[in-house]
């Protein structure tokens, strides 16, 4: 059954904060930055492989949660909510990007309760942990992604999942993310995350 992917890349240029602090090499992350060159990254196989994949903000600028919500929902109703995904892209920080900070690792989230989207979240942690990533984990509800309300996840029809790609204010995240290997096995990860859901469940 086709699928059809929406891929969200969170903020927009003029987000204040949303970014690493500088390296000594001079570079830095921007998280809207980032998270589009990602999902492009993540967008352009899925299509050679014949998935209907979105951009959902292809622009620069930030596009209220609220009008993102929308947007999915109305795709959503077109293709039907179990034929479409959402797989929101972010980078985490534990501070305001002024300073280097110790928290590291990758996160999912999925919205509060047992849906569709714990079933895509599982996908994720899986390959993640198969990866190699440090996966930090909240086990108290018995599922290794992390539940919150956040909007896009709890304002959205079809199963959603937010990623964290690490944390852009660890030093050692921020190098990894911002090397060619980073870029690469975040990417991977979304790719195959996605394939394997669609495989065993659309
Ligand atoms: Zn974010």
């Amino acid at each position: 059954m086709l699928m059809h992917v929406i891929l969200d890349n969170g903020h927009g240029i003029e987000t204040k904060g949303k970014r690493s602090p500088v390296l000594p090499d001079g570079s830095q992350l921007l998280e809207w930055k980032y998270t589009r060159e990602i999902a492009r990254q993540v967008m352009k196989p899925l299509r050679s492989a014949g998935v209907d994949c979105f951009l959902l903000v292809p622009g620069e600028l930030d596009v209220s949660l609220k009008k993102r919500a929308q947007m999915v929902n109305e795709l959503a109703t077109k293709f039907g909510s179990e034929r479409t995904i959402l797989v929101s892209i972010h980078c985490n920080a534990a501070g305001d990007g002024s300073k280097w900070m110790t928290a590291r690792g990758w996160e999912a989230w999925t919205s509060i309760g047992e849906t569709k989207a714990d079933k895509l979240a599982d996908c994720f942690c899986d390959e993640a942990m198969r990866m190699g990533f440090k996966v930090r984990k909240d086990m108290s509800d018995g599922d290794p992604d992390k539940e919150d309300g956040l909007y896009i996840l709890k304002h959205t029809l079809c199963p959603a999942v937010l990623t964290e790609n690490f944390f852009m204010d660890n030093m050692e995240d921020c190098k990894f993310m911002l090397s060619e290997k980073g870029r690469e096995a975040i990417a991977a990860l979304h790719v195959r995350s996605i394939t394997k859901y669609i495989e065993d469940y659309a």
